[in-house]
């Protein structure tokens, strides 16, 4: 199975993608983990992310393109499919994604979109922590660490993305509606759309994810009979 993640920033993709790794064992593939990567190496490519990332502005088509190319065409770990989270952000991204995939004949099975409300939005935002050792979220006050700043998993230090703070993620929002939202219609003019409500709580995104994902097998179960 292939998938896109879709949804404003702080929607909860990381959330899903968690629980959509228990259900079927894909990878997840995000794209701010791996930017987040190459900033870390104070890269010259490092560096050029940075100034981006950090204003809440996209990264240019090309270079992240150009990475997550790398990463699907050559990741022998992928054979049972991915899902791909904060990728395509602009129709660029997504009609070049779709070149590729078609190249490969490994084409998309579906997009699924997380909507959320601009409040619930800000507040997770704000309040959102992230481990720097592991990558396990937390917040400030729904889930916050059992000692302060410590990782309950790992004992890594807990502490706020550099581009969580309120400027920038009102820029990010921005940012989404202007060049990721057109991206719904783009999959939905494929049929390929699917939604789950980011405002719900996790067991009720569970259970409609459970429900989204047997359509889709027997979506491709009948496909051989109307054929
Ligand atoms: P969030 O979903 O919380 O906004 P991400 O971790 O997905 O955060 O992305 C963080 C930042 O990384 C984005 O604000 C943007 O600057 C950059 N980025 C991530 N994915 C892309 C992409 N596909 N195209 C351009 N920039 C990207
Ligand atoms: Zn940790």
């Amino acid at each position: 199975m292939r998938i896109v993640l879709l949804g404003p920033p702080g929607a909860g993709k990381g959330s899903l993608a968690g629980l959509i790794r228990g259900m079927t064992g894909i990878a997840h593939i995000s794209t701010g983990d791996m930017l987040r990567e190459e900033m870390k190496k104070a890269s010259p490519l490092g560096k050029e992310i940075r100034g981006f990332v950090e204003k809440g502005a996209l990264v240019p088509d090309d270079v992240v393109t150009r990475l997550v190319e790398e990463k699907v065409s050559h990741d022998p770990g992928l054979d049972k499919g991915y899902m791909l989270d904060g990728f395509p952000r602009t129709v660029k991204q997504a009609q070049d994604l779709d070149a590729m995939l078609t190249r490969a004949k490994k084409p998309l099975d579906f997009a699924l979109y997380m909507r959320a409300d601009p409040d619930v939005i800000l507040t997770r935002l704000t309040g959102r922590r992230v481990c720097k050792a592991c990558g396990a979220l937390y917040h400030l006050k729904n889930k916050p660490p059992k000692t302060q700043d410590v990782c309950d998993l790992c004992g890594g230090q807990v502490t706020r993305r550099s581009d969580d703070h309120e400027d920038t993620i009102r820029r990010r929002m921005d940012v989404y509606a202007i060049s990721t939202k057109p991206i719904i219609d783009y999959y939905a003019r494929q049929k390929k759309l699917k939604e789950v409500d980011g405002n719900a709580k996790t067991t009720d995104v569970r259970n409609h994810l459970i429900s989204l994902l047997n359509d889709d097998k027997s979506d491709q179960d009948q496909k051989p009979r109307r054929d």
